[in-house]
């Protein structure tokens, strides 16, 4: 869990297009960029001190 319940919030809420990186909401199937339906979600547990 990270320091700030709101962010932590935010970035669960957070998807990665694979295929251009673009962030999407995490609820929606297809990138909005780029239509590619690779999404990951955004980890959290990496780069936790940045
Ligand atoms: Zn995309």
């Amino acid at each position: 869990m990270g320091k700030f319940a709101e962010a932590d919030a935010q970035i669960m809420k957070i998807a990665i297009c694979r295929k251009c990186k673009t962030r999407n909401k995490s609820t929606v199937k297809k990138c909005r960029k780029c239509g590619a339906q690779a999404m990951r979600p955004k980890r959290r547990d990496i780069r936790a001190k940045k």
